[in-house]
């Protein structure tokens, strides 16, 4: 038997139940990881809410993870008993232990602590989309990016700064913008009122080439009152609510924009890319570019906490579960 958070129905944290569960058995293709660490993300309270539905009720929530290999299933050829593993996007997470398709996981290095993976897995894979897949940012570019001292939004900073892009950080508190700004942001907004005007006054009236928006609702028009003629919008996340009600004239009348909205899952598709993109986070992690803040540690138990601590806004760096 082991013990996970299941919900047997959307809702408030209210809904996520801790539950003992038989211990569930690797199909093929399928391995059992014996969780030592697990990511909470802003998707899971999707998933809790509603705003993404879970494919079948009861489900255990949470994407991200790691842990060691307990056992195999059949044709399961890359991991055996015993290796260190983690995953980014696999819901099922909130327990001891899960089984998962062998292709979503990928071997963890020595020198990465599962705690530091299962606050990376999600979130730093992310910012390589954003970064490297989404848009390609340059040296000398500036990018503005909200967020930024939230679990994304840390890791962006670092690695936009390690490409040698300016970041301008939008963050609620003086206390998020500090840590922004020790993170690699070189200006910080707090707050989102007037925010084309004061990016307008950052960058000498040129403007953004790029903006990543994660918060949605709130910001969408102001995100794209930032962009600089023919400029990127990225609109990958829903933290105020959902993006409704915009029209394809928007992007024309301020500047032939572009706008993407981009999810991981598209991205890490094909196992190569999730190698690859796992490989790229790990060197960087291990040669000390990229430092992963897990700014709270949670109780298997205390998933409500973790995640109500996230959806009001108490969390900076990462978060995870610990089983
Ligand atoms: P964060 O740690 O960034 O937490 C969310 C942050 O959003 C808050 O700390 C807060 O920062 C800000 N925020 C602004 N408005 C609100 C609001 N009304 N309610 C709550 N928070 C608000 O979370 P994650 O790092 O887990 O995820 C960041 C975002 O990236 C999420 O929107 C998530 O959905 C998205 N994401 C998208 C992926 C994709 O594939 N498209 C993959 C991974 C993440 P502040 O107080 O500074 O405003």
């Amino acid at each position: 038997m082991y013990r996970a958070i299941r919900i047997h129905g959307y809702g408030g944290p209210e809904v996520l139940q801790l539950e003992t569960l038989p211990t569930p058995v690797p199909g093929r293709g399928e391995i059992l990881i014996r969780q030592e660490a697990i990511g909470v993300n802003y998707i899971d309270i999707y998933f809790r809410t509603g705003l993404y539905k879970v494919p079948s009720l009861p489900a255990i929530l949470g994407m991200e993870g790691a842990g060691v290999v307990m056992a195999a299933g059949a044709g399961v050829t890359d991991f055996e008993p015993g290796d260190r593993v983690a995953y980014p996007t696999a819901l099922g997470g909130y327990g001891e232990c899960r089984t998962i398709a062998a292709d979503r996981v990928v071997p963890l290095p020595p020198d990465i602590p599962f705690d530091i993976a299962a606050g990376c897995m999600l979130r730093g894979l992310t910012a390589h989309m954003l970064l490297r897949e989404v848009h390609s940012v340059q040296p000398g570019e500036t990018i503005l990016v909200h967020a930024a001292a939230g679990g994304v939004g840390l890791l962006v900073c670092q690695w936009a700064r390690h490409i040698g892009a300016r970041v301008i950080g939008v963050v609620s508190t003086e206390e998020k913008g500090e840590l922004a700004r020790q993170n690699g942001a070189a200006d910080i907004l707090i707050g989102h009122d007037n925010l084309a005007a004061r990016v307008r006054k950052l960058t000498d009236g040129a403007m953004v080439p790029v903006v990543y928006d994660s918060v949605g609702k709130d910001t969408f028009v102001a995100s794209l009152d930032c962009l600089a003629p023919r400029g990127l919008m990225v609109s990958y996340g829903n933290a105020s609510g959902e993006v409704t009600g915009i029209s394809v004239g928007m992007l024309a009348t301020r500047g032939s924009l572009y706008l993407t909205r981009p999810g991981l899952t598209t991205y890490l598709a094909q196992r190569s890319a999730l190698l690859a993109g796992a490989k790229e986070l790990f060197d960087l992690i291990i040669q000390g570019v990229l430092t992963v803040r897990i700014g709270q540690r949670f109780a298997l138990a205390d998933a409500g906490a973790a995640q109500t601590a996230l959806e009001s806004r108490a969390t900076t760096g990462s978060t995870i579960l610990l089983p």
